[in-house]
C-alpha cells in the first residue's frame, strides 16, 4: 500500500511522468509522497486514479503534461514508443529537461539525445535498478548519464527515487551499464534454471529443497568477483587460474550431467567445443582475462 502523501511543498519541484506501467506508476506514487507536485499522464489514463486521489494531476495530452513544468521523467515500454508519445509534442521539450527512465540500447540513448538537444530540450538518459517495489527503498539504485547541468539540477528530485549514481557527461553510458547488469541477471537466473531442471530430476528434490543451497553457493562464489576484476585489469600473474584442461573436463561433467537428468546440455557441449580449439591451438591457461577476451568479437578490419 501506498504512504500518504506529504502536501505538495513550494520548495520541492514539479515533476511529470510520462508512463504509469508498474514502474512509471512506482516513480510517481514515490515523488508524490515525497512531497513533489506530480504531473502524469498514460495512454490507459484509468491506471492513473488512485495517483489522482492522492493529489496526482492528470494531463489530457502528452503535451500538457511536458508543459505542467520544468522536468518530465519518462517511464514506457520502449524508446519506440516514447518517440512515438513525444514527437508530436516536441515543441513542448524546448527549455525543459527530460529524463528517460525507459529500457534501451546505448545507441538510443545517443539517438534520443540528439533529437532532444534539437530541439532545445536538456537530456539526462537513466537506467532503474529495481523492481517497482524496491523504488524509494534502500535496495533501489538508478543510473544517469549526459549533461551534468540538468542532473545537478535535479538530483534532489532524482533521490527520491533511488540513489542515483551520475557516470558522466557520455550519455549512452548509463544504458550500457544496465544493460551490463540486466546480462548478468539474466544469465545468473539462466543458471539458477538449469541447475533446478538438473537437481528436481532427482526424484523427491523440490526447487525449494535445492535452493537454499544454490544461494549459499553463488553467494560464496560472488566473493571472487573483486578478485577476478582485478586480475582483468592487471597485466601481472593472475591470482586466480586453473587449466584448461581441467576446465574442460567439469564442462564435460557438468554437460553429461544436464543429459542423465534429461535437460539440455547444448551450453556445455558449446564450452567443450571452444576449449577443444582453445587446447588444440596450445593454450593451457583459464583466467579471468582469457574468459573474458574471448568473448570479444574481433573488431571488423
Ligand atoms: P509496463 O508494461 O507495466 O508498462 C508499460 C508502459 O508503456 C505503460 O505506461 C503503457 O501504457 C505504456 N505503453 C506501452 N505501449 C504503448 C503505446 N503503444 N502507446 C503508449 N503507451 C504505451 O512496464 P514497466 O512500467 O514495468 O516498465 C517501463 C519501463 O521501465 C521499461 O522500459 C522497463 O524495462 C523499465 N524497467 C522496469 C522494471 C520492472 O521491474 N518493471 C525494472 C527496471 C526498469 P498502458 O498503461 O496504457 O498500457
Amino acid at each position: 500500500m501506498s504512504a500518504s502523501p506529504a502536501a505538495p511543498s513550494a520548495t520541492k519541484p514539479p515533476v511529470t511522468v510520462l508512463g504509469l506501467g508498474l514502474m512509471g506508476y512506482a516513480l510517481a506514487d514515490a515523488l508524490l509522497t515525497a512531497g513533489h507536485r506530480v504531473t502524469v499522464w498514460n495512454r490507459t489514463a484509468a491506471k492513473a486514479a488512485p495517483l489522482v486521489e492522492r493529489g496526482a494531476l492528470l494531463a489530457p495530452s502528452v503535451r500538457e503534461a511536458l508543459e505542467a513544468g520544468p522536468l518530465t521523467i519518462a517511464c514506457l515500454l520502449d524508446y519506440d514508443t516514447q518517440r512515438a508519445l513525444l514527437e508530436p509534442a516536441a515543441g513542448a521539450l524546448h527549455g525543459r529537461t527530460l529524463v528517460s527512465l525507459t529500457n534501451g540500447s546505448p545507441a538510443q540513448a545517443r539517438e534520443t539525445e540528439s533529437w532532444a538537444l534539437a530541439l532545445g530540450a536538456r537530456y539526462v538518459d537513466g537506467g532503474i535498478m529495481a523492481v517497482p517495489h524496491q523504488i524509494a527503498t534502500p535496495e533501489a539504485f538508478l543510473f544517469y548519464s549526459g549533461a551534468q547541468d540538468p542532473f545537478d539540477e535535479h538530483r534532489t528530485t532524482l533521490s527520491v527515487l533511488g540513489t542515483p549514481h551520475y557516470l558522466g557527461p557520455e550519455v549512452d553510458v548509463a544504458s550500457l551499464y544496465d544493460l551490463a547488469l540486466l546480462s548478468g541477471m539474466d544469465m545468473m537466473f539462466a543458471g539458477f534454471f538449469h541447475a533446478t531442471a538438473v537437481a528436481t530430476s532427482h526424484k523427491g528434490t523440490t526447487a525449494s529443497d535445492f535452493a537454499p543451497h544454490l544461494v549459499t553457493w553463488l553467494t560464496s562464489m560472488l566473493g571472487m568477483v573483486p578478485l577476478m576484476a582485478a586480475d582483468i585489469d592487471s597485466s601481472g600473474p593472475p591470482a586466480y587460474s586453473q587449466t584448461l584442461d581441467l576446465v574442460r573436463a567439469a564442462a564435460r561433467n557438468m554437460g553429461d550431467a544436464a543429459r542423465e537428468a534429461g535437460v539440455r546440455a547444448d551450453h556445455f557441449d558449446r564450452t567443450v567445443a571452444e576449449l577443444d580449439g582453445r587446447i588444440a591451438a596450445g593454450e593451457t591457461e583459464y583466467t579471468a582475462s582469457t574468459a573474458v577476451d574471448r568473448l570479444r568479437v574481433p573488431a571488423r578490419g
